[in-house]
């Protein structure tokens, strides 16, 4: 069998004493788009970050592909797009790519590049010119382009849908499901659960420092009784 791409073996992070993350274990299999749920400061980044080695957790910790999260060789076949995600305002679009893929020890592909800025609502022409001309919207598309270019196994998103505008996060939907029958996994946190429950294999929901569901969209509305996601999240954080 291969290897899970992420296993998270209870974690445990506090701030200043307050418990943001409890014993948080779950594991992804591979191929799936896995949607990670919970309200503002249920603790989405601060688990991300644990994965990426950006922050330490005080214990427990991941593994990616059977590697510790804290090797750096863990990383090799991740590619990761923060919240909020601005390239420097410095660079050219195809430098940025550039850059980014060179990371990997690969080459960009200007004219695929161009192409893949299409599927992603970005005008290919805007690649030739300064991220500081470019709207909010543009930067983060251009910083989902460089994720998707650098084509490695496995993809952590952390809000890749917010500031999008409708048109735009249809396309990543369509994007990431493209992504998901070339057997990559995806890992992505939102709050915006009408896109979560239209392309997530599994979803975790996350809620005062605690994992309380993993499973299907399916199973979560059955458990709570609700037709849509957001009104079984909302019961589900009422009763919990
Ligand atoms: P989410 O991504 O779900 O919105 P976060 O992981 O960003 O949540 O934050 C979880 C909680 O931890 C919040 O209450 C936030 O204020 C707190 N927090 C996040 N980062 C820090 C930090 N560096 N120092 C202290 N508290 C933090």
């Amino acid at each position: 069998m291969s290897a899970s791409p992420l296993q998270v073996q209870a974690v445990h992070k506090s701030y200043a004493n307050r418990k943001v993350l409890e014993e948080i274990s779950f594991s992804l299999v591979p191929g799936e788009i896995f949607g990670l749920i919970g309200l503002n400061g249920a603790g989405k980044t601060t688990l991300i970050k644990i994965l990426l080695d950006l922050i330490d957790a005080e214990s427990g910790g991941a593994m990616l592909f059977d590697i510790p999260a804290t090797d750096l060789r863990a990383r090799k076949n991740l590619s990761y797009l923060p919240e909020k995600f601005q390239p420097s305002r410095y660079l050219k679009g195809l430098e940025y790519l550039d850059i980014a893929l060179s990371y990997y020890g690969k080459k960009l592909d200007a004219a695929l590049a161009r192409q893949y800025a299409v599927r992603l609502d970005l005008d290919p022409n805007v690649l030739d010119s300064r991220v500081g001309s470019y709207s909010k919207g543009m930067g983060q598309k251009l910083g989902l382009l460089g994720a998707f270019l650098i084509d490695s196994s496995l993809l952590i998103l952390d809000e890749p849908m917010s500031g999008l505008d409708p048109s735009a996060r249809i396309k990543l939907k369509q994007v990431l499901m493209d992504n998901r029958e070339l057997g990559k996994t995806i890992f992505f946190s939102s709050h915006i659960l009408s896109d979560i429950d239209e392309i997530c294999n599994r979803i975790g929901v996350i809620h005062s420092g605690q994992l309380f569901f993993i499973g299907t969209p399916h199973e979560f509305k059955e458990k709570y009784q609700e037709a849509s996601l957001e009104k079984a999240f909302l019961k589900s954080i009422r009763a919990a």
